[in-house]
């Protein structure tokens, strides 16, 4: 029997937060829970929000926390050329395409459309689906305004094409507390970003690349990410990939209810450590 790998994911962009606690003992009590291993990977693509110093505090918290993970700690910055081999694949495949929209010119474009923008489509994150004109310039006209160098351009995946290559639907398996089988639903999310403007990757191209090669096999996450499953399935898909088994976890909220974040200073675990608040109560504070 394979041995189950489980792995704790943060981007380094600020301090770790009750939620990250949560998350991260999760895992590692899933993981012994079933004799699996745990693996540390540090999102960090957007090399202008993350930088060295944020991820030594996240490591520096996690020890803390009394976390423990089978080295080395996987980078996804030191993997680019993994993630633009996978981007090429999709390209020959004829899936890709630049978008040099801003977000400015898509919202102006969805004003001025016929529905208008209350009408327009929405991902369910709550963003507007990219109009289409970027996906119809012909391959002259792209390479023209490339070569223009000027606008600088994403590379988004043609949510249309990618899904004439699925026959049937796509599904993965949710784990406890509900088991089942869940079905992706990739039409939702338009074309989305798998190449940000500066670098060969999104968060969706090289999570699903990094799952698959650090032999993932339980992805736990927070249920904030459940709907990105269905990209993540769509990925696979066009890439070979067999998905690993998910389980979203509940999020931590704050006395309003709302989702914590890395720039609010009374949940970071730096900011808790430092008032006095020892590792048992940090794990009675998220349940655990
Ligand atoms: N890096 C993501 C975050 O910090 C988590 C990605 C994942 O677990 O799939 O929100």
């Amino acid at each position: 029997m394979t041995v189950p790998v489980f792995r704790f994911a943060p981007s380094p962009n600020g301090y770790l937060h009750l939620g990250h606690a949560y998350s991260a003992l999760l895992n590692q009590k899933m993981a012994r829970d079933v004799g699996g291993r745990l693996l540390l990977r540090m999102e960090d693509i957007d090399r202008d929000r993350c930088s060295p110093e944020l991820e030594a505090a996240m490591l520096e918290d996690l020890r803390w926390l009394g976390m423990t993970w089978e080295g080395p700690v996987r980078r996804q910055s030191e993997h680019f050329p993994v993630y633009r081999e996978a981007l090429e694949r999709l390209t020959a495949m004829g899936l890709v395409y630049p978008a040099f929209m801003t977000r400015g010119e898509v919202k102006r474009t969805t004003e001025a459309s016929e529905q208008g923008i209350e009408g327009w489509p929405r991902d369910p994150d709550g963003a507007l689906l990219y109009p289409p004109g970027d996906r119809h310039l012909s391959d002259v006209e792209q390479a023209r305004r490339i070569a223009d160098g000027g606008e600088p351009y994403a590379l988004r995946l043609d949510n249309d094409r990618a899904l004439d290559t699925i026959q049937g639907t796509l599904s993965w398996e949710e784990d406890i507390p509900r088991h089942g089988i869940v079905e992706a639903r990739p039409q939702d999310w338009g074309d989305v970003v798998i190449a940000r403007k500066d670098i060969p990757t999104s968060y969706h191209l090289s999570v699903v690349i990094d799952d698959a090669l650090q032999g993932v096999t339980h992805v736990v996450r927070g249920k904030d990410l459940f709907h990105s499953t269905s990209v993540h399935r769509l990925l696979q898909h066009l890439l070979g990939i067999d998905p690993p088994i998910y389980h979203h976890h509940e999020l931590i909220l704050d006395h309003d209810g709302e989702k914590l974040s890395k720039s609010r200073k009374d949940t970071s675990l730096r900011e808790l450590r430092h008032a006095g608040t020892t590792r048992q109560q940090i794990v009675d504070m998220v349940g655990l």
